[in-house]
């Protein structure tokens, strides 16, 4: 692929592994889940320590929510971050929220482990330079209308700002379907790693929209050769304030995971 001097995968064949805390990203198989959005302390805590014990990885939770209509709920922001550290405080597990605005990179960083770059976001060139000079790795979203050219230009700056720790995630994008929410395409995983040394994780939640669905893609996505999931899960997804459709109970997401961990551990013993 033109362009990508950092990004792509050189002669040598050799992947980025990105450590947080004890997880590797791109050596095992990570999966990270919580909320759409941080609602309240007791949401998240309850949430996080739900998904702790079905065997998440990291623990994920919006604080900054960037919606389709600027009337409905936007996060918690520094309170929804302070929520979120003590979530990683009380289950030990590292977090992930997405960052919206350049000048909140360096005090947001303060609280969680991983930025998230939304794909609203994916083009925001400032944006992905200031996550570039932060020294926490970055989830990079794909965008919804948005090529592997593009995706990969845009882990290329955040790269060149010094910044080796990208993740992408593809989360579906806008087809002509009306069905799903999204099209998660799942062929872009074998193409990601045939063009870049970095770690690629699916979110069957946003890539979907509907909950009945994400088990099934997040095996797919397993089978594909994912390094990951984020999926959205709720303590009472009839009451979240987003995304209420596509986020599971925590009764449900306990045997995905033994699924899930079952699948990747088959996919090692085939590749
Ligand atoms: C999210 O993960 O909270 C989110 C808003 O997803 P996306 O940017 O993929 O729409
Ligand atoms: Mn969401």
């Amino acid at each position: 692929m033109k362009n990508l001097k950092l990004a792509a995968l050189g002669a040598d064949k050799k992947r980025t592994v990105v450590q947080v805390g004890n997880v590797k990203i791109g050596e095992d198989f990570v999966v990270m889940a919580g909320p759409c959005g941080v609602e309240s302390e007791e949401q998240m805590i309850n949430t996080a320590i739900g998904v702790k014990e079905a065997g998440a990885h990291i623990i994920r939770g919006g604080a900054f929510k960037p919606r389709t209509s600027p009337y409905a709920f936007q996060g918690l922001g520094l309170k929804g971050l302070k929520i979120l550290a003590k979530a990683s405080e009380i289950t030990g597990l590292p977090v992930i929220t997405e960052v919206v605005d350049p000048r909140d990179v360096s005090w947001v960083c303060e609280y969680v482990d991983i930025l998230q770059i939304g794909a609203r976001n994916m083009q925001n060139f400032t944006l992905l330079r200031e996550v570039g000079k932060s020294n926490k790795p970055v989830l990079l979203k794909r965008g919804m209308y948005s090529t592997l050219a593009e995706w990969l230009n845009c882990a290329e700056y955040i790269l060149a700002e010094g910044n080796p720790d990208v993740i992408l995630c593809e989360r579906g994008i806008r087809t002509f379907e009306t069905y799903t929410r999204n099209t998660l395409d799942l062929s872009i995983i074998p193409a990601v790693k045939e063009c870049t040394h970095l770690p690629i994780i699916v979110d069957p939640s946003h890539g979907t929209g509907k909950k009945s669905l994400i088990e099934q893609m997040s095996i797919a996505s397993v089978a594909a050769g994912a390094d990951g999931l984020e999926i959205e899960v709720h303590c009472d997804p009839s009451s979240a304030k987003s995304d209420s459709d596509q986020q599971l109970t925590i009764d449900e997401f306990k045997p995905l995971m033994a699924k899930l961990n079952k699948t990747a551990e088959f996919m090692k013993s085939v590749m």
